[in-house]
């Protein structure tokens, strides 16, 4: 396909495609899709290599969310049977991230429900990532607290965080119909301080809540115009309990021409299947390490991953390897000094094929649901 060609030679020099290109790359058909994964692997494999960089969550405070994000578990009014807690402290979520250390995690994920922290949060948030690099020689944090004031991100740092993750989730023209709480402006400020305040900067998306192939592909460029270092893609866990939660729209395949898209637009960007690659990639998971670098390791926020271990024996069934901590996960060009840059050494497809399997993406998966029960905030040990 020379659609394909092109977007490879494009990726090799790190330069994005066009946005009709992107587009076609959404419309291909079930019939191509393993073109596309041999297209956009080239891709990864000549940023990244065979590497797959696991990164571990820790969730620092679960539920009982002011704000409405009608994909979340833990927002307002959230039915959702999750587990609700307020702050771990320094021990807790030491501990917690310990044991995805021990599972091959370089990059821990400390994550707070709410819109955003207090300077107290800050302050404790701050002892906390001190506690876990005191504990953890090596590990990068990565602080996960939603919109920040100003300030906020230069404490975080000033701490010993490495990055900070805050998703635009969704594009700028359906934003207002996912949350109504906080603006789409207001995620993009938050990214731009972190990035100001010398955090690397880490936001992606949520698909599957019924945004078309154009929202898809905004909200990737409008990723890549905030130039992270990472970039998840979420599929979207459709919660009982959520206003989303009958919103089953993906399929394995359209997720991986979801994935092969991101690769595109960003060919040198950290790309991370995050929440969901269980419930909509199902048996085809492996298939995505050949184009993302990166994934969370066991759990979720709320709900359960595959265990640890079989993350692991999939990683090296596919022929990959788990980054370690001494080696570098960013192309040498990009900025020096963010953390995993050298110095630091860190559907709807237009095709019938495609169409029919999307007319089975509606079948829910509910079975594949599970909450959360273990690991953070509880007595039971972590899945890692
Ligand atoms: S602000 Fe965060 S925790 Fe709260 S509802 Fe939105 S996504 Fe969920």
């Amino acid at each position: 396909m020379n659609l394909l060609n092109t977007l490879v030679d494009k990726g090799l020099r790190g330069e994005a495609p066009s946005r009709e290109e992107a587009l076609a790359v959404l419309a291909t058909s079930d019939d191509d899709v393993l073109d596309v994964v041999a297209a956009a692997g080239k891709v990864r494999r000549h940023w990244f290599g065979r590497r797959v960089k696991l990164s571990y969550l820790v969730n620092l405070k679960s539920g009982l969310c002011p704000e409405d994000c009608s994909y979340c578990s833990q927002r307002l009014g959230s039915k959702a049977d999750i587990l609700k807690y307020t702050w771990l402290g320094p021990d807790d979520a030491s501990k917690a991230a310990a044991a995805g250390v021990a599972g091959g995690a370089k990059r821990v994920c400390l994550v707070a429900s709410g819109r955003g922290p207090t300077d107290r949060d800050v302050e404790r948030v701050s002892e906390t990532i001190r506690t876990i690099k005191e504990r953890n020689e090596g590990v990068e944090v990565c602080a996960c607290l939603g919109l920040l004031t100003d300030g906020q991100a230069e404490r975080l740092r000033a701490a010993g965080a490495d990055a900070y993750n805050h998703n635009l989730n969704t594009s700028e023209a359906t934003y207002d119909d996912i949350t109504t709480t906080h603006t789409y402006a207001d995620r993009v400020d938050t990214v731009r301080k972190a990035h100001a305040a010398g955090l690397s900067p880490c936001s992606g998306l949520i698909a599957g809540m019924g945004e078309s192939d154009e929202d898809l592909v905004d909200v990737v460029f409008a990723l890549r115009a905030l130039d992270p270092d990472s970039v998840p893609v979420n599929f979207l866990i459709p919660f009982e309990g959520t206003p989303l939660g009958k919103e089953w729209n993906l399929t394995p395949q359209r997720c991986l021409r979801i994935l092969a898209m991101v690769r595109f637009v960003c060919p040198d960007v950290e790309v991370r299947v995050a929440g969901g690659r269980e419930v909509h990639l199902r048996t085809l998971q492996p298939l995505a390490l050949h184009l993302a670098n990166s994934i969370f390791l066991g759990d979720y926020l709320t709900s359960e991953g595959q265990a640890g271990r079989a993350d692991l024996e999939m990683i090296a069934d596919a022929g990959f390897e788990v980054e370690g901590m001494e080696q570098v996960t960013l192309p040498a060009h990009r900025a020096a000094g963010r953390c995993g840059s050298q110095e630091n050494a860190e559907g709807g497809g237009g095709g019938c094929a495609s169409a029919a399997s999307d007319a089975q993406a509606g079948q829910a998966r509910t079975d594949l649901v599970a909450v959360r029960r273990r690991g953070a905030g509880t007595d039971l040990a972590p899945n890692a």
